[in-house]
């Protein structure tokens, strides 16, 4: 596995694969990888016969100063599990690399980030939307993969690439989860076991409202979910909407033919957990 840091050196090796490989597979990730990752890598190696992951924490989308201090940062076991998953190259750019200059691009993407994270996280998705295409004009890969716990991400980022006419395909890919339940994420590196334990209520949450949708109005379902989050010891809710998978249109009665997402932000004890589940009609 190669590991480079130039994006002039990582284009050199992009343009030596395309002369032996047909499709090159990308997987941008901010480290501190898990399972979830791993699982993108798979998707990838599976789809694609060149597989690139990019680590780069990215500072234009964190809101808040303290989160990005705190993010986790694990390089050298992230590129043992990188190498083990059968990644061929991973591209590791400094800050500078890839903002040489402040990015002063602003993004719109209408209701799509008006709502959920883009609603609570000001600038996220700006931000998320600046380092994803600048990772994709870097890497020029075929098909990105992406992960389904970061739902409105994928929304967004399927925007981008129509509004800048990008030549890629997207994939979309499962949660991966504990055998708890919690989602798998850099974050839960930062809960101790009892929040970890605590934090697994999450998924029961939403697992009982895909369960049990039909029993209910929407807005008496979300009363319900929201009654069990404020009775879960060391959660503390920040939303919880149920949406159209396609618009994230917030919905307010059972549709017929669109797909239902459930959303939800959680805090357990400053660290921001996000989750969501697909309702079956
Ligand atoms: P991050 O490093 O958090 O920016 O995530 C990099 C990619 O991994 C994104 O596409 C995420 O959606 C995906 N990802 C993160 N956690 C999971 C998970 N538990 N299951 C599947 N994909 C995930």
């Amino acid at each position: 596995m190669l590991v480079v840091t130039a994006i002039a050196d990582l284009q050199s090796v992009i343009k030596n694969a395309r002369l032996t490989h047909q499709k090159i597979g990308f997987v941008p990730t901010m480290g501190a990888l898990h399972q979830g990752h791993l699982s993108l890598i798979k998707q990838a190696k599976a789809q694609t016969s060149f597989v690139v992951a990019s680590i780069f924490v990215n500072p234009t989308q964190f809101n808040e100063a303290e989160d990005f201090k705190l993010y986790p940062r694990t390089l050298d076991v992230d590129l043992k599990m990188l190498d083990e998953s059968g990644c061929d190259l991973v591209f590791t750019p400094t800050v500078e690399d890839i903002y040489p200059s402040k990015d002063l691009r602003k993004f719109d993407f209408g209701l799509l980030e008006q709502v959920m994270e883009g609603l609570h996280r000001p600038g996220h998705f700006n931000g998320v939307a600046q380092v994803v295409s600048k990772l994709f004009d870097a890497v020029q890969a075929d098909v990105a993969f992406f992960g389904q716990k970061d739902f409105q991400q994928f929304a967004i980022i399927k925007a981008m690439v129509k509004q800048l006419n990008i030549p890629i395909h997207l994939v979309a890919c499962p949660i991966v989860r504990e055998p708890s339940g919690l989602a798998m994420s850099s974050r839960n590196q930062r809960l101790s076991k009892l929040q970890k334990e605590q934090a697994s209520a999450i998924y029961k949450h939403l697992t009982w409202a895909k369960t049990n949708f039909k029993q209910y109005s929407l807005s008496e379902l979300k009363n319900e979910v929201e009654k069990c989050f404020f009775s879960s010891e060391g959660l503390e809710l920040e939303y919880f909407e149920i949406v159209d998978e396609n618009t994230l249109i917030e919905l307010n009665s059972w549709p017929v033919d669109v797909k239902i997402v459930a959303c939800v932000a959680v805090f357990c004890g400053k660290v921001r957990l996000i989750d969501n589940i697909v309702f079956n009609l």
